[in-house]
């Protein structure tokens, strides 16, 4: 077996993402060396002489951060050599890389209303730079009203919490025409569930931190980019801010990233299992789950999503209600984030902020056999309906 993903790159896009997956961003083999090299913990490089090489100092470069990059930009648009993907110390370092990067003082910028709870924090620090920022829903694809004049395009599709979709293609292509640039957040898809470049979109962005690396042990993020102008914007604004990611996160990530395709095809059918468990309970309104066929996202999902994700969102009656069914659950943490192999729910509400009703649930469905899950969602259920 040979194995350089760089040449083999033709037949890499013909490959399944489970293949794609555990080879992405392995170096040429050498022999007495690991398929994997270990993480390379360096400020500074050897430097003598004339600055020449990849690896001159730790901020701008590592050989670790590299092979990772690789790695997302195959799983982010295979095939393709022209994208260039940037990894960052989280993924709100990556969303402001985009948005800070991007956007001058008077530019328009158009935000989700319903996108992940830091965006607007990232709203009130372009507004005091000057940017003017408008919102407006996912659902519906209601940001294209709001289009005109803008420089970029802020799209979250599936939206967290609410798991609202838009209609990526049509968005891109009415941005595009007004010359507006269009960023895609694809941290609740994962780039197996979901490939916003192929797409038409300019960035895909997104946290490592959820389920591209899945085992809730580290922080990242990165913006993948066709566009190698727009692509050195995001690195200049890096190595400006320095928001690097430590090259441990970065060598765990990219051994995480071996099995990405095992976790989400898991991970995704316990959620399905998850969803139409919760479809047969009257407590339960407001079910959503772009996979599930009722769902009013499924259409627009499935022209352009290949999977649906690991979240699953839901209503209980009240607060009491919601807080008995996560007390009652054993095999799922209360915890925020999602994506990871461990299931985890919460109420979301009780961090204020988000939009959404006291009973409202955020349920990540992680990699544990879906009897075990969905019996113990039904007995909590159950528990919490009778009281206790
Ligand atoms: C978690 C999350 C982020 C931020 O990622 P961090 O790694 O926590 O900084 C951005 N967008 C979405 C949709 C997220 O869920």
């Amino acid at each position: 077996m040979t194995g350089h993903p760089a040449g083999e790159t033709a037949s890499a896009a013909s490959y399944g993402d489970g293949t794609r997956a555990v080879r992405a961003g392995l170096p040429e083999p050498v022999k007495n060396e690991p398929p994997l090299p270990g993480p390379v913990f360096a400020a500074h490089f050897h430097l003598p002489g004339e600055v020449t090489g990849p690896y001159t100092y730790g901020r701008d470069t590592n050989p670790t951060w590299t092979l990772l990059e690789r790695a997302i930009g195959e799983l982010e648009a295979p095939g393709r050599e022209d994208v260039d993907t940037i990894v960052f110390a989280s993924g709100m370092a990556a969303v402001s890389a985009v948005l800070l990067s991007q956007a001058r003082a008077g530019d328009t910028v158009v935000l989700p209303d319903d996108g992940y709870q830091a965006l607007p924090l990232v709203r009130e620090q372009l507004e005091a730079y000057g940017v003017h920022v408008r919102t407006a829903p996912t659902g519906g694809d209601a940001q294209l009203t709001v289009l005109e004049g803008a420089r970029l395009l802020w799209i979250e599709t599936p939206s967290n919490p609410g798991l609202d979709v838009c209609d990526v293609r049509r968005l891109v292509a009415a941005a595009h025409t007004a010359g507006t640039l269009v960023a895609v957040d694809n941290t609740l898809a994962t780039p197996l569930g979901q490939r916003p470049l192929e797409l038409g979109a300019d960035f895909s962005v997104a946290s490592g931190t959820k389920g591209l690396t899945g085992h809730g042990d580290l922080l990242l993020g990165y913006v993948a980019c066709r566009d190698p102008e727009l692509a050195a914007g995001v690195r200049r604004w890096r190595k400006i801010v320095g928001a690097v990611p430590g090259p441990m996160e970065a060598w765990l990530a990219h051994r995480s990233l071996a099995t990405i395709q095992l976790r989400a095809e898991r991970q995704w059918a316990n959620a399905r299992s998850v969803a139409e468990a919760l479809a047969g309970r009257t407590e339960v309104t407001g079910l959503r789950y772009p996979g599930l066929t009722s769902d009013p996202s499924h259409q627009t999902a499935a022209r352009q999503m290949s999977g649906f994700g690991s979240v699953v969102s839901f209503t209980l009656p009240d607060r009491a209600h919601a807080e008995r069914f996560m007390s009652a659950l054993r095999l799922v943490e209360d915890a925020t984030s999602f994506g990871g192999v461990r299931s985890t729910a919460e109420r979301r509400g009780r961090w204020g902020g988000d939009a959404v009703p006291e009973g409202f649930i955020r349920f990540s469905a992680g990699a544990e056999d879906p009897r075990d899950l969905v019996s113990d969602v039904i007995r909590a259920l159950n528990q919490a309906d009778s009281g206790a």
